[in-house]
């Protein structure tokens, strides 16, 4: 067996950074800039009001100027004009009086009820951002305020790593899907949709490869498909000690040799198959589906976000409290227990498990939020703390 890190390095090390595109804004969120954005002009484009009011040197101008309208004519010694949030600011002025400290008399005059200073209320040209000045470095993960400082100066597209194409494929004689009636032995593919789930969640586009029986022509065509017209594939099930071969024959031919078996130190999900196929990345996850959840999340989820430029590959981690504990037996594996956590009135996060572990357990796991990450030994007495993963928090 092998541990967690080093299996992640070996993951990681292998898998191609993908090459950059034009991307609509409309599609680029979470998705990692490849060159530096300089802005082309600045924002604000002119000077205007950050308040409704009156734009003075001093009293009334006759007509009112909404935003997005120009000025119809400067502001003279003794003169104001109406102007809304926005607006640009017209010329002669050089301050902003707020509509609440003015009073009309009724005759049509203004009359301004408090002293301001020059400046009061005004946003400069360029207050926001200058022409020239670098907005975004490469490398940054679009959030929807950084689509609105590239709608603001004009962009449609972007420059980004693209999302990747990520074949699944589910392997094994006994799986069917939908309600049909099981026949014995029969049991539904639950890894397919979560799988296809999970990929979505963490910014990647899913392409479904359907079901393969334990057959050696099954999986290479399904997996030649994948291959074809992804950036990586993964398959779940067919790769444990003891599994017939099949997924393995195939995988081992396709990669000439160039496939990792692995025992991993971590429970659920010990198996691991990865390589690179033809220069596709591809995972062979186990079939259980907390363990190919658990195996997704430990290499696939950070290789995947890694080909897509992004800094950070891995979920926050705080040190929580187990408020129950976790007992566990040492087995020289690290474990990976499902547990809900919650920050406390203490500012600390608390987690309790969420009951069943067994690799099969999908319903506990969907309770979970997080996975605490349980060192081999005798566990955590209660209330002691825990490296926890949040996954949902
Ligand atoms: P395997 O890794 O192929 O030996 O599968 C281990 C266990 O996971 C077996 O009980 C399988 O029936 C189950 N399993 C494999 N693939 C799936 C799947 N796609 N959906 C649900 N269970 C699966
Ligand atoms: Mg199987």
């Amino acid at each position: 067996m092998i541990p967690l890190e080093e299996a992640r390095r070996l993951v990681l090390d292998a898998c191609p950074l993908l090459e950059p595109g034009p991307v609509p804004l409309s599609e680029a969120l979470g998705c990692v800039t490849a060159e530096a954005v300089v802005a082309t002009e600045a924002v604000p484009p002119f000077a205007n009001t950050a308040m409704d009011g009156y734009a003075v040197r001093a009293a009334d101008t006759a007509g009112a100027t909404p935003a997005a309208q120009a000025p119809l004519e400067p502001v003279g010694p003794g003169q104001a004009v109406r102007i809304m949030t926005g607006a640009p600011l017209p010329e002669g002025a050089d301050a902003v009086v707020m509509v609440e400290l003015t009073r009309e008399d009724g005759a049509g005059a203004v009359l301004v009820t408090a002293e301001v200073p020059p400046g009061n209320h005004i946003r400069p040209a360029g207050d926001d951002l200058q022409a020239g000045q670098e907005v975004l470095p490469a490398g940054t993960e679009l959030r929807p305020a950084h689509l609105g400082v590239l709608a603001s100066l004009g962009y449609s597209q972007v420059l980004v790593r693209p999302r990747p194409r990520v074949g699944i494929l589910s392997t094994g004689d006994e799986l069917v899907e939908g309600g049909e009636k099981l026949r014995p032995g029969q049991i539904r593919d639950s890894n397919r949709p979560t799988l296809l789930a999970l990929l979505r969640d963490s910014g990647c586009d899913g392409v479904d490869l359907g079901r393969a029986k334990d057959a050696e022509g099954d999986i290479e065509e399904a997996l030649e498909r994948g291959l074809d017209i992804c950036d990586a594939v993964i398959t779940s099930g067919g790769v444990s000690v003891g599994d017939y071969d099949y997924t393995k024959a195939v995988l081992d031919r396709l990669s000439e040799g160039a496939m990792h078996w692995r025992q991993v130190a971590i429970k659920p999900a010990k198996p691991l198959a990865f390589g690179v196929v033809r220069g596709t990345p591809v995972f062979g996850l186990p079939g259980n589906p907390v363990s190919s959840m658990v195996s997704f999340e430990c290499f696939a989820r950070p290789a995947l976000r890694a080909m897509a430029g992004h800094h950070h590959l891995h979920r926050p981690e705080v040190m929580a409290v187990a408020d129950d504990g976790l007992p566990r037996r040492p087995d020289g594996k690290l474990h990976l227990d499902r547990v809900t956590a919650e920050a406390g009135a203490d500012g600390r996060f608390h987690i309790r498990s969420v009951g069943g572990q067994g690799s099969h357990q999908l319903l506990a796991t969907a309770r979970a939020n997080a996975l605490a990450l349980v060192p081999d030994g005798p566990g955590i007495p209660r209330g002691g703390t825990v490296r926890t993963l949040l996954l949902h928090v």
